[in-house]
């Protein structure tokens, strides 16, 4: 089968109707596919995992790139086609899988190294599948993944812009993150509302940050309520997420004193939000939670 330019065709003769809740929106050029799969950097001994290996079309460039490729798709028809086609380059493995309920350990030691995870991914599974990225950071290598234009902007936001949120303090405090490509509508089938963008994660080596100087489940839940209410103040969202609680028995007078006495400790203002923190300052509240909570 050829991927590309037949894209349209192929899925009419193989009856294959894209499925919009997959978020299945095929690349149609090859030329595109090549140019995302170079945004890999991929070595010829690596394996890589391909996550949403739809028709095949970016899996063809990454197999001629990489040692071999672990491709995932969750959907069964699409499984099935190229079973029965064997259409797939030699060195792929396809396996019928949501990435959502993929076995990470498994996936490390099929890879012999951490994972370099290549994908196209459809905008439903974005958030979900960057935070599974985040909590096994520590097998992480590297990940190259498209994505809807505005789910890319957020993981390279500055602070005090509305794109700025948790996935981007979670991302920046293990990774860092470049935006490499910008795909138009018409590279796909069907065509997407939007613009793509190919951005490039490297997880850092030092991964799990050093949690001698912070408690990463504790700075990861202060972000998330921090940002659980961006318009009201770090005062007023870090009480509600109930740090104190126990401490104040209950007394929620007391769980707000202590929680202030925590953010001045950080040297931040109480009334700051959350959006004008940058990585460094969540990095703080979270040693002053620590250490408040200790006593
Ligand atoms: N890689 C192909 C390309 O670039 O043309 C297809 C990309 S398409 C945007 C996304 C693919 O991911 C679809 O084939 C879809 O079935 C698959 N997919 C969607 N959700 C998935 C999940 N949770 N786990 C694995 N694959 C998934």
């Amino acid at each position: 089968m050829t991927r590309y330019g037949d894209t349209r065709k192929s899925l009419r003769e193989e009856k294959l109707a894209p499925k919009k809740q997959l978020g299945q929106n095929f690349l149609v050029h090859k030329r595109t596919a090549n140019a995302v799969a170079n945004c890999g950097n991929i070595k010829k001994d690596d394996i890589i995992i391909e996550v949403g290996v739809g028709l095949g079309a970016l899996t063809q460039p990454i197999a001629e790139q990489a040692k071999e490729v672990i491709g995932l798709e969750v959907d069964r028809g699409l499984v099935r086609f190229h079973k029965e086609k064997n259409d797939l380059p030699a060195n792929v493995t396809l396996l019928h899988q949501d990435v959502l309920k993929a076995d990470f350990e498994d996936l490390l030691k099929r890879s012999e190294a951490k994972l370099k995870i290549m994908a196209n991914l459809p905008y439903s599974i974005s958030n979900p599948f960057l935070f599974k990225l985040i909590e096994h950071r520590e097998k992480m290598d590297w990940a190259t993944i498209m994505l809807q234009k505005e789910v890319a902007d957020r993981l390279t936001a500055a602070p005090s812009t509305k794109q700025y949120g948790i996935p981007t303090i979670l991302l920046q405090s293990c990774a860092t993150v470049k935006s490499l490509l910008t795909l138009k509508p018409g590279e796909f089938h069907p065509r997407p509302k939007i613009d793509s963008v190919v951005v490039r994660i490297e997880f850092a080596t030092d991964v799990p940050p050093d949690e001698s100087s912070y408690n990463w489940p504790l700075f990861q839940r202060i972000v998330r309520a921090a940002f659980s209410q961006r318009r009201k103040t770090l005062l007023n969202t870090l009480t509600a997420g109930g740090f104190f609680i126990e401490q104040a028995a209950g007394d929620k007078k007391i769980t707000k004193q202590l929680t202030k006495e925590a953010i001045l400790l950080a040297d931040i203002a109480e009334g700051a939000r959350a959006e004008t923190l940058d990585l460094e300052q969540f990095i703080g509240l979270s040693q002053a939670f620590a250490s408040k909570l200790e006593k």
